[in-house]
């Protein structure tokens, strides 16, 4: 597909830390961090003008996916712009915590694993074409998503060693990992996310035109804290969807056990362990990103860069392979959150004279995820220049209020005209509707479209009716 949709949910892991007596645990933190959003928008589900849906599912992970992005770079500032959005919520909800004498701190880590062992999400969605055969396209990714962790984990202390591939005891040697989410996560597709654990949900729900689209659900992702690992992530994605779609240039890498490689090239910063192939040949995590990365170059070099930002992510993308081959990642360690964050745990080693089993270690790993800007250890380095960005902070303000330029479009004027004119709404990603009022309800099938006649004529009756009697209703923050 030349044009292509993006959007990323990131679930948060949330904790109050109380500093007086007493507890409040995560459903609680989580439903005090919700209430402006249910005052708002009367429910714990709410679309915002921005065209992003922030919601709390049943549990503790607060969630935020973003607008459709036709754009990367675009995904890139709408995915912070969530985490700002929730930084803000979360010093509402302290501070009201702190009214009530419930003295504490309000933590928000956009990671992938909590102490107690559970594993929540970051998923990405992809428009593809309905003309591709799906399970040809499963089969073809699965091998690249399984070694991309190399590049985009956003790397996990092990302070016992990893859990064991068989079910047998930790190794008791700290180590280091690529990815957060490889160890939970166990074969290659399901439309059961919560029991099997997949690299891709296979329901079939395409929020667009089934005749013509589907989405692709990639839930095996870690949660980056870097821009460029983002960016990254997306980008090197698009260019195999693309090369699977046009059936150019990929050998069949399929894998013996999926769950089993996606761990053992996790568990290996060498990323020379070798995994086996169903074809019975043994692959090495580099063998198989380099077989990726060089068929993304020639078929870039045939077809030219489909995107602005390409030229950029084969770069990165080279240059971390160069860095595992050659054990040396000075020429990432400001992009790739694995990197970027193991610089800084080997400093902390280093200087506490220890290793990884040390829990200093494991607090410096778990902070590097706190997204409180003038807190959290990624936000910290980004502040000394040790962690390089790619959109502007400007351009992610904006983003918090201002869709991209797709559906969302639609979608964020329609909220603002029903919230101004004082309606009651419900909205979704296909469908605008202004309750018991089906002239003004619309269904919009076409994620690329950023103008649509029938929905803007319902959005000036409600201008117009904003006019007649002003009514606005409150921003969100
Ligand atoms: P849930 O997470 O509740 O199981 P879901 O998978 O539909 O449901 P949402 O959290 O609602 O997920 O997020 C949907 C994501 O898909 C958003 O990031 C959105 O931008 C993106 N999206 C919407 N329409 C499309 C589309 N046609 N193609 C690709 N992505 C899309
Ligand atoms: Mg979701
Ligand atoms: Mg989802």
């Amino acid at each position: 597909m030349e044009q292509r949709i993006f959007g990323i949910e990131t679930e948060f892991g949330i904790r109050y830390s109380m500093t007086g007596m007493g507890q409040l645990g995560p459903e609680e933190a989580a439903r005090k961090l919700f209430r402006p959003v249910v005052e708002w928008g009367r429910s714990s589900n709410v679309f915002l003008e921005n065209g992003s849906r922030l919601y709390l599912d049943v549990g503790s992970h607060p969630e935020y996916a973003t607008a459709e992005c036709a754009d990367l770079t675009d995904l890139v500032r709408q995915d912070k712009a969530g985490e700002r959005l929730f930084e803000k919520l979360a010093d509402q909800a302290e501070e009201a915590l702190n009214r009530q004498g419930l003295e504490g701190k309000l933590y928000l880590f956009k990671n992938n694993a909590d102490s107690a062992g559970n594993s929540f999400g970051s998923h990405e969605n992809y428009l593809l074409s309905r003309k591709a055969e799906f399970s040809r396209l499963v089969r073809f990714l699965v091998p690249f998503l399984v070694s991309r962790q190399l590049v985009v984990g956003a790397g996990r202390v092990h302070p016992s060693g990893p859990p064991q591939i068989n079910g047998a005891p930790e190794s008791g040697q700290p180590s280091y990992s690529f990815s957060q989410r490889a160890d939970y996560v166990w074969e290659a597709a399901s439309s059961a996310t919560t029991r099997s654990r997949p690299l891709i949900n296979t329901r079939d729900e395409p929020h667009a035109d089934a005749a013509q689209y589907r989405r692709l659900h990639v839930i095996v992702g870690d949660s980056n804290m870097s821009e460029t690992t983002t960016l990254a992530r997306a980008g090197m994605t698009d260019l195999i969807l693309r090369m699977i779609e046009d059936r150019q240039g990929l050998d069949d890498l399929e894998l013996a056990n999926t769950g089993q490689a996606l761990r053992t090239l996790s568990h290996d910063l060498t990323g020379r362990t070798t995994v086996e192939l169903k074809d019975g040949r043994k692959m090495s995590g580099l063998d198989l990103q380099r077989l990726y990365l060089d068929a993304a170059v020639s078929y870039t070099d045939q077809q030219g860069a489909p995107r602005p930002e390409t030229e950029y992510v084969l770069d990165l993308w080279g240059r971390t392979l160069d860095a595992i081959e050659t054990q040396d990642t000075s020429a990432i360690d400001t992009e790739i959150d694995w990197a970027i964050k193991k610089k800084l745990l080997d400093r902390t080693a280093e200087k506490l004279d220890a290793d990884y089993s040390h829990p200093r270690i494991a607090q410096v790993d778990l902070a590097y995820h706190d997204i409180k800007q003038n807190r959290g250890v990624f936000y910290l380095l980004q502040a000394k220049g040790l962690a390089r960005r790619w959109v502007s902070e400007e351009s992610v303000t904006r983003a918090e209020t201002v869709p991209p330029e797709t559906r969302a479009a639609l979608r964020g004027r329609f909220i603002a005209a029903a919230r101004a004119a004082g309606l009651d709404y419900t909205v979704d990603w296909v469908h605008f509707k202004i309750n018991q009022q089906i002239a003004l309800s619309h269904s919009c099938q076409d994620p690329f479209a950023t103008e649509d006649a029938e929905v803007e004529k319902s959005i000036r009756a409600m201008q117009d009716a904003t006019r007649r009697d002003q009514r606005a209703m409150p921003p969100l923050i």
